[in-house]
């Protein structure tokens, strides 16, 4: 028998949550983002959940988007960071993949550059993260020069949003009509969280990523499943060992964890080289045989112990670390994180199952 560790991607789920962020944004327009192969889930599987309902795809490499138009898919794709080199560029023109442009050096690359086809470009604007993008006040004169580089089809304005989550969008919203004000050009501005919160940022087009996989992107305001997602990847495992201790035993590495009194200890074969979080404390929330319990003392590098003290469970018992009955966004907060980091995380070594 091999490693009970394994990661199940309900791929039904998946198709079931961008419905979902489609109908709570209509009218627009839903990239399925599925950068860092879809989450950690799986770029093909994903995508070819929703091949006859995904209005289109955005992602960061140049490669993936290839491998999409090369399994079939016929949907706008675009490139979120845009070209890095003049051979993605190239290849972005050749296979019919739009392409942000952030800044004056891809702009400069894309003028020289000799293009087979011409290429949909979104300009992207900084409107306070600071992070990509053209000043605002920039925009005529970035618009103008592509219009006049003769190498561009379809040109839209899209810029991207550091607090939806939070505080809100209001300051870089505004600032992002000023600019765009007149230019009459399809603009894209909502991550998940602005399209769940804020109905005037769903535009032309949407660009949910973690609603899709099960997450919420506000988990201090609405869970999940409120919002009516369902997880998509469950890491699940089995118990290979159970300790017994009693008052004073430690669990282990560096004994954070000294039991009061006579304890029963849970071995699990998950730990941090499989993607669970070494920063999850004493008191993560972690499911077994259905119940939850928590998990107690420093994860390893292949396994972690849980408190099995009162429940019906021994070795070989299945445990449900994040997903289906045990909300991965719950676990990430008690790790100091967030479910993006949790799925992204998961290691090669999972052996990964669909269903
Ligand atoms: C990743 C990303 C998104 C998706 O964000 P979520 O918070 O996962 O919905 C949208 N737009 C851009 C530019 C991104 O990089």
């Amino acid at each position: 028998m091999s490693r009970p560790i394994i990661a199940r991607i309900d791929t039904a789920a998946f198709r079931h949550n961008y419905l979902l962020a489609k109908s709570r944004a209509p009218g627009a327009r839903a990239w399925a983002v599925v950068k860092a192969n879809a989450y950690g889930h799986g770029l093909l599987r994903c995508a070819e959940a929703v091949r006859d309902v995904a209005d289109g795809f955005a992602l960061l490499e140049i490669g993936e988007a290839v491998q999409l138009r090369d399994a079939g898919f016929r949907q706008p794709i675009v490139l979120l960071e845009g070209f890095f080199a003049e051979d993605d560029l190239h290849a972005a023109s050749e296979y019919g993949i739009s392409s942000a442009v952030h800044g004056e050096e891809q702009l400069r690359m894309l003028e020289l550059s000799e293009l087979s086809h011409p290429l949909d470009v979104f300009v992207k604007l900084n409107t306070g993260m600071n992070r990509l993008g053209f000043s605002p006040a920039r925009l005529p004169q970035v618009l103008a020069r592509l219009r006049a580089s003769g190498k561009v089809g379809q040109i839209s304005v899209m810029t991207h949003f550091a607090c939806a989550d939070g505080e809100g969008i209001k300051a870089q919203l505004t600032s992002f009509d000023d600019a765009v004000h007149g230019a009459v050009v399809p603009v894209s501005v909502a991550n998940s969280a602005a399209l769940l919160r804020y109905p005037e940022s769903h535009r032309d087009w949407v660009r949910p990523g973690i609603m899709l996989y099960g997450g919420s992107p506000i988990p201090d305001i609405e869970s999940a499943a409120a919002i009516g997602l369902k997880p998509v990847m469950t890491l699940s495992s089995r118990i290979i060992s159970v300790q017994e201790i009693g008052a004073g035993d430690a669990v282990g590495y560096s004994a954070t964890l000294r039991a009061d009194g006579p304890m029963r200890v849970g071995t699990v074969a998950c730990g941090y080289a499989d993607g669970y979080p070494r920063h999850a404390n004493t008191g993560t929330p972690i499911l077994v045989n259905g119940r939850r319990t928590r998990t107690i003392g420093r994860v390893s590098m292949d396994m972690l112990a849980c408190d099995l003290t009162g429940i019906d469970a021994g070795v070989g018992s299945e445990v449900t670390l994040w997903g289906e009955g045990m909300p991965a966004d719950e676990v990430a907060a008690a790790a100091g994180t967030v479910s993006y980091e949790l799925f992204c995380a998961l290691a090669q070594r999972v052996p990964v199952v669909e269903f």
